[in-house]
């Protein structure tokens, strides 16, 4: 375990130089102090998650103190928002500190989000808010708990600063960790500014840091498009297999790494609906929870024309041909966890379709049904779920064949079905209205229930003794909540 002045750093994205970003102290926060700490993120970097509690911490993390070998730095970057392309965007509010490595010799990028105002902020004041600070934090760690990859979050810093949005809020902080925050606007950013040079430099710190095994490949850089694909692919796969609406995929919220990043207005659904979007400002559905399949693929086609100057245009087609049926794979893979099986028919992907459908049409609680149906065995736990369906004779049907289905899918018993299904149906998921209880309380100064919902959504699979509220479906209050879009 490492004291906080024993952190290693090793900036290597701050050595590419001032072409790629901009050197920018944080601004501090108005008397700092620790809203919401993760112990897991603590050990990524070996801190004793002691040290959270100590003054120091929460200095550092609200930008009063700086380690002598951090180099915090705003990175340049553009992207496609909503389909069209904003030349350049960039860290408006976000530094990135340096880069750490533990003693497992992972590098960590220390992210700080919210440390005010930098070349890139445009009309923005370099803030953000306590409330959206706490969704990102309770999101990230949230969703690395489920196996879905996600950046992650160390702390929450709140303060007395004031930020105007909709109403006087207050200023937060959050740290990040990710081991990079390269997007695919960074290289969208070097190819519409035809700078072919740093776009080289910036291709290779890419390949040599995180896809090193790509090099071994005849054709280094399309091999390492590929791996983005595949990730990608995987990811989309577990945000559909789970209920994950990510709200606003643009290109410039869209990691190289295929993790999820940039948590805006999120949800994850409470009633399945493959319609929802979760983002009021987009008023098309551009990121509707069904339209985060196609634009996946249409956010990595973005990053292919990106990349034309390294890998030919029928190269990076074909590639991105493995997206659909990467995608489907492991959806359907988890899919079929989900509902128990262990053995693949062709069949399967009907029947997801049409429980999907069913649930749709009833408005059943997505995580909750898949929870209840591992509860017991195939047969029990549809005649218990029955009662959600307003489709009687369909849904009968469809239990039908999953009975006959689970039947043909091998022997074993109701506790085998049990622990292998509550392994991957999660009972406690961040429900927007969670968040909001948490938010609430935390705004007028109490960071206990979301230290406890961060605590709850730890351990997502596990039953937890005395949490049974926190795997319910919403109150009619917290059923549609307008998350706003600010942050
Ligand atoms: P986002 O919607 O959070 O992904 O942000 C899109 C762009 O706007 C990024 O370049 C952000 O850095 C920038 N941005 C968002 N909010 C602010 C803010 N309050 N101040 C400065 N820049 C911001
Ligand atoms: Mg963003």
């Amino acid at each position: 375990m490492k004291a906080l002045d024993e952190l290693t750093f090793d900036n290597r994205f701050a050595r590419l130089g001032d072409a790629f970003s901009t050197h920018v102290l944080p601004e501090p926060l108005d008397a700092p102090r620790l809203v919401v700490a993760s112990d897991a993120a603590m050990a990524l970097l070996d801190l004793d998650p002691t040290v959270a509690e100590t003054p120091v911490f929460a200095e550092l993390f609200g930008g009063h103190k700086l380690w002598a070998e951090a180099e915090p730095r705003a990175m340049v970057y553009s992207g496609h928002q909503f389909g069209g392309y904003t030349p350049q965007l960039g860290d408006g509010r976000g530094l990135l500190l340096g880069e750490v490595y533990n003693q497992a010799g992972e590098h960590w990028d220390l992210h700080l989000k919210g440390a005010g105002m930098t070349p890139y902020s445009r009309m923005g004041d370099g803030r953000a808010v306590l409330r959206s600070s706490i969704r990102e934090f309770l999101a990230s760690e949230a969703l690395h708990a489920l196996g879905i990859p996600s950046s992650r979050a160390l702390c929450v810093i709140g303060s007395d600063t004031p930020v105007w949005r909709e109403k006087q809020e207050r200023g937060a902080m959050v740290l990040r960790l990710a081991h990079s925050h390269i997007r695919f606007g960074h290289f969208e950013y070097f190819y519409y500014t035809k700078k072919p040079e740093q776009q080289a430099e910036l291709a290779e710190h890419v390949l040599n840091l995180h896809y090193p095994e790509c090099r071994e490949q005849p054709e280094p850089y399309l091999a390492m498009f590929r791996e983005i694909v595949e990730r990608n692919a995987e990811m989309i796969a577990k945000w559909q297999a789970y209920g994950f609406c990510h709200g606003v995929m643009n290109t410039d919220n869209m990691s190289i790494l295929g993790i999820t990043f940039d948590f805006g207005p999120f949800a994850f659904l409470d009633d399945f609906d493959a319609h929802f979007i979760c983002n009021h400002s987009d008023h098309e559905g551009r990121y509707s929870f069904s339209n985060q399949v196609p634009i996946g693929q249409w956010n990595l086609s973005a990053l292919a024309q990106a990349l034309t100057p390294f890998i030919s245009v029928d190269a990076l087609k074909e590639a991105l041909g493995l997206y659909l049926p990467l995608y489907q794979a492991h959806y359907l893979d988890l899919m079929r966890r989900r509902l128990g099986l262990t053995t693949a028919e062709d069949a399967d992907q009907p029947l997801v379709e049409r429980l999907l459908k069913l649930m749709q049409n009833s408005g059943v609680d997505y995580t909750l049904f898949f929870r209840r149906l591992g509860d017991e065995s195939a047969a029990l736990a549809v005649a218990r779920l029955r009662d959600d369906f307003v489709d009687l004779a369909g849904f009968d049907a469809w239990a039908d064949q999953y009975k006959a289905r689970v039947a043909r899918d091998g022997d074993y018993s109701e506790a085998q079905r049990r622990e292998r299904m509550h392994a991957v149906n999660p009972l406690y998921i961040l429900r927007n209205y969670l968040a909001q209880n948490a938010i609430a309380a935390a705004e007028s100064g109490d960071y206990s229930e979301a230290r406890r919902l961060h605590e709850v959504l730890s351990k997502p699979f596990e039953e937890q003794a005395g949490m049974e509220q926190y795997a319910q479906r919403p109150p009619d209050w917290g059923k549609h909540l307008e998350i706003s879009c600010s942050s």
